[in-house]
């Protein structure tokens, strides 16, 4: 029977709103705790759309745990405050080892004054390593199960209240589930932190990008800003994300390590990555395995947050005014920071490529200072809108060049303009294009002396033709006195030349001619590096000369009718094959290969391809994690790559090997769940003596 009055529900109406709950419960946790959904988001929204209707036509009906209070209510006035008993502290700061290990002598003094247990001296106190969540702390308060309270940190005596938004974080649960035989306590109060994951972060931006709004900045003050919204929808369709570190009401265990599990086993959520380390060095490469790390997850993290698992000792060891004594904040280096574009210029690369370079305010990141970094290329450029005088968010990655990651858009300066890219090439005046399908601007003059000065450079650098002493400032002086013309010149530099020049003796310029010399037995692969044939780098350089064995070999095969030889091999690509055929029809550079081999550079390999047999990781891409005792991190991957391995820095589909030492962590679990195979030092080991090689 229909319900003729709708504050009355029929039972019909109230069976239905208590098993749609039960469902919506279920699945959140299927989702959220378990990972393992068994509905698509759309059938939940469904589900949930029907008991918010429900609940509308009979307010009565509603429960303050019904997850309809996830998707948030009538916007509020104001907040109300709170008083966090106990306070909300911040913790100490460390940067760096030195900070550390002060630390940790601190605290060890006065486990000896204190006569704890003298174990500790010799094994290191026992403490638990965090993950330090860049976002915003929240205090949240359960009582006999149910969330009745959620409040930012405020001064850490007093916060605002923001129930209804932190109501919306689906992570965090509204009622609590019994651990394992145990009761739920009667009043909890957890601490954590709310935060927005990256990849939701990127999608906002996104939109707003489309619908022409600033960007936000960073996730940090978007999540401050997100989680301070009078209205809690627009905080729902925010999907922001949370974790839990602490129990700030009576202890329910011994432990801090205890207090993580229970919480877990109440349906909280605590990250995984936690883990018990004794001493010192067990805390440093627990910090130097995130560290590395962190890139992969799907949230900020600005450091490692230790802390004495005992709270007995904690007690013992007490506060100081700002800050507890037990625990410390390890901060990363900052990876970003925001300085002022003064100005961008561009750079024409050897392939005669422009790239635009921005020129900085000099600012600190990352332990130096950056006063230029890469606007990658014009597309790049144009799309991120980044103008002269605009404050901008640079960022040191895991690469060596700064990048310039946005602009502020809310600070823009009036009368910025758009930058427009140049028609003409900076360095010779000749007409820059657009090559189709490219998104980079090149200049089309192959006597462009950028062009020719940086082939110079690539030819002589480090991983190509190894010439010491050769640095931009001398080839560009050599270019401009007409005694080198391009790469192949450089082998018929007579000493006398270089002695008629400003700054050169003869021990100087002997020394040159003698460097250059030596090179000419470089041998194939860094040669067909060295002469720049696009896409081809080091690694390619290095397969190409192992399978072909000589210059001549790789030319014939290149220009062959049908190029399957060439296909057959190792990573060739139409791609690459095109390019090499281009390279090897090219005049000039046809012109440049022999004149390499009349001047005595030698153009086969030394030694037949290697045998693959000696190579028994051959081709498998093989991933490292966690901490290997018998070998530091640059030692694997050597012996990896010298076993055939390709040695690259997450686990996906394509993987064929997890090596882990101690400690690993997310990697770990990635592998797990793709079934990727795992092995340890000891197999490592075990392949370096079959193949011949003593390990480490
Ligand atoms: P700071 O703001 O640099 O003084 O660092 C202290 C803050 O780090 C705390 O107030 C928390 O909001 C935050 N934090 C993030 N992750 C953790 C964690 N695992 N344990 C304790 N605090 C954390
Ligand atoms: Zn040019």
């Amino acid at each position: 029977m229909p319900d003729s009055n709708s504050s009355s529900p029929s039972t019909e109406a109230r069976q239905r709103a208590a098993s749609l709950r039960s469902e919506l419960v279920r699945h959140e946790r299927l989702y959220y705790q378990e990972a393992k959904p068994e509905i698509s988001d759309r059938e939940f929204d469904a589900l949930m759309a029907e008991l918010v209707t429900l609940e509308e036509a009979h307010p009565e009906l509603r429960t303050p745990d019904s997850p309809t209070q996830r998707v948030g209510g009538a916007p509020l006035e104001g907040f109300e405050q709170v008083e966090h008993s106990p306070p909300m502290q911040s913790l100490d700061n460390g940067y760096g080892e030195e900070d550390l290990r002060a630390w940790n002598q601190r605290l060890l003094r006065l486990a000896e004054e204190e006569h704890l247990d003298p174990e500790i001296a010799e094994r290191g106190l026992e403490v638990v390593c965090e993950l330090k969540v860049d976002g915003v702390s929240i205090s949240l308060v359960y009582e006999n199960g149910t969330l009745v309270q959620a409040a930012t940190r405020g001064n850490g005596r007093i916060g605002d209240l923001v129930t209804e938004n932190v109501r919306t974080v689906r992570r965090i649960p509204l009622t609590l589930r019994p651990g394992s035989g145990r009761p739920v306590p009667e009043r909890l109060v957890v601490r954590g932190e709310i935060f927005m994951p990256r990849t939701v972060f990127a999608e906002l931006n996104e939109q707003r990008r489309q619908a022409g709004e600033p960007l936000y900045v960073n996730p940090r003050n978007t999540t401050a800003g997100t989680v301070r919204l009078l209205d809690s929808r627009t905080v729902a369709a925010r999907r922001l994300d949370a974790i839990v570190y602490d129990v700030a009401s009576r202890p329910l265990g011994e432990r801090h390590s205890e207090h993580l599990e229970i919480l877990a086993e109440l349906g909280l959520p605590v990250h995984p990555a936690w883990r018990r380390r004794r001493g010192i060095d067990e805390i440093q490469s627990y910090i130097d395995e995130w560290a590395e790390q962190r890139g992969e997850l799907d949230f900020d993290t600005d450091g490692v947050v230790i802390k004495i698992d005992r709270l007995d000792q904690r007690d013992l060891f007490g506060q100081t005014s700002k800050a507890p004594r037990w625990a410390l904040a390890y901060k990363f280096e900052a990876e970003q920071a925001q300085t002022r574009l003064l100005a961008i210029h561009e750079q024409v690369g050897r392939t005669g490529a422009l790239t635009p370079v921005a020129e900085l305010e000099p600012v600190f990141v990352a332990g130096t200072t950056v006063s230029r970094a890469t606007l990658h290329n014009h597309e790049d450029l144009a799309r991120k809108d980044v103008r002269v005088g605009d404050l901008v968010i640079v960022e040191k990655g895991g690469d060596i060049i700064p990048k310039v990651v946005a602009a502020v858009l809310e600070q823009r300066p009036p009368g910025a303009e758009a930058y427009v890219p140049p028609s003409e090439c900076p360095r010779c005046g000749e007409r820059v294009q657009r090559a189709e399908g490219e998104v980079a601007l090149r200049c089309v003059n192959p006597l462009c002396p950028a062009i020719v000065s940086e082939a110079i450079r690539h030819f002589v650098s480090r991983n190509a033709m190894n010439i010491e002493g050769l640095g931009e400032k001398l080839i560009d002086q050599l270019l401009e006195h007409g005694l080198i013309t391009d790469y192949t010149s450089l082998y018929s530099l007579r000493a006398e030349e270089l002695m008629g020049l400003e700054g050169w003796g003869e021990l100087s310029a002997r020394n040159l001619v003698a460097e250059i010399d030596k090179s000419r037995n470089r041998g194939l692969a860094p040669l067909l590096h060295a002469i720049g044939i696009r896409f081809v780098g080091e690694r390619l350089a290095g397969i190409l000369a192992r399978h072909f064995g000589s210059l001549e070999r790789l030319r014939e095969a290149s220009l062959a009718e049908e190029p399957e030889e060439l296909l057959g091999v190792e990573e060739v690509g139409p791609k690459v094959a095109a390019s090499l055929r281009e390279f090897f029809t090219d005049e000039v550079q046809q012109g440049r290969l022999a004149e390499l081999a009349r001047v005595g550079v030698t153009t086969e390999s030394e030694a037949p391809a290697s045998d693959p047999s000696e190579q028994p990781l051959r081709g498998k891409a093989i991933v490292l994690t966690g901490t290997l005792e018998g070998f530091s991190r640059r030692d694997a991957k050597e012996l990896l790559e010298r076993l055939g391995a390709r040695v690259s820095g997450s686990v996906s589909k394509k993987t064929d090997l997890l090596l882990a030492g101690e400690s690993a962590g997310s990697k770990l679990e990635k592998a797990r769940q793709l079934g990727v195979e795992v092995q340890g030092e000891e197999w490592l080991r075990q392949q370096a003596r079959d193949a011949g090689i003593e390990p480490g």
